[in-house]
């Protein structure tokens, strides 16, 4: 059982390693900032359902949406130095009604 709390200590230490002083646990979030938007088209899949209402299958929808492109920033608690890590993040501009 405890197997699992260590691989997410290891994973979450190795986040936070910074890249100067190379210490675990030191990296501490400084902020993010947006660094890029891009349109996209989002795939959604809908359940379809019969009379009844039971499941008889999905049907893809591709709705529009955005990516966008985050930069979050981090601050070393042990030598100040700062650095970055890149992510992206997909939403839709639309909610589905069924
Ligand atoms: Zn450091």
């Amino acid at each position: 059982m405890a197997l699992p709390l260590i691989f997410a200590l290891l994973y979450y230490g190795n986040r936070t390693k910074c890249p100067e002083c190379k210490k675990l646990f030191s990296l501490k979030k400084n902020g993010v900032e947006i660094v890029g938007e891009k349109d996209i088209y989002v795939k959604v899949e809908n359940e379809r359902k019969n009379i009844s209402g039971e499941i008889v299958g999905t049907q893809t929808q591709h709705i529009p949406g955005k990516r966008t492109k985050y930069r979050q920033h981090y601050i070393c608690k042990k030598c100040g130095s700062e650095c970055f890590s890149e992510y992206t993040s997909d939403s839709a501009s639309l909610q589905y009604i069924s």
